[in-house]
């Protein structure tokens, strides 16, 4: 069964076979960083070379940037005048969001520099 690129990425699945999970627990476990180190399907290495997600953290930051102006934005939009109410949404709001953008990150980094190519 063909699965697509966007469904396969959105769930985190390994970039060859599409099938097999990247991450060893879900999102919202305490343990959501770990992640498996052969895809549990097709059995290929999820890390290319040792090292090789530290480039992730910049996909990372690009996304904290994106979280934080855009709740910065709907703060605003809701008028909070208070500048502590709103540095504190915006902190806690990323905060929530960081199991979603480090595997995310990861993700998109591992499918975009990862070298491993769809088989079917
Ligand atoms: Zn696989």
């Amino acid at each position: 069964m063909k699965v697509s690129l966007v469904k396969a990425l959105l769930s985190q699945r390994c970039p060859t076979c599409r099938e097999g999970k990247m991450f060893k627990t879900s999102s919202f476990n305490l343990h959501f960083m770990e992640m498996n180190e052969k895809c549990p399907h097709c059995q290929i290495m999820l890390e290319p070379e040792p090292g090789f997600y530290q480039g992730a953290m910049y996909v990372g930051y690009a996304f904290s940037v994106g979280i934080v102006v855009t709740v910065s934005l709907l703060v605003m939009i809701l008028g909070i005048d208070s500048p502590w109410v709103s540095i504190g949404i915006v902190s806690l709001i990323t905060l929530l969001l960081v199991p979603f953008n480090f595997r995310y990150s990861r993700v998109l980094f591992l499918y975009m520099f990862g070298g491993l190519r769809y088989r079917e």
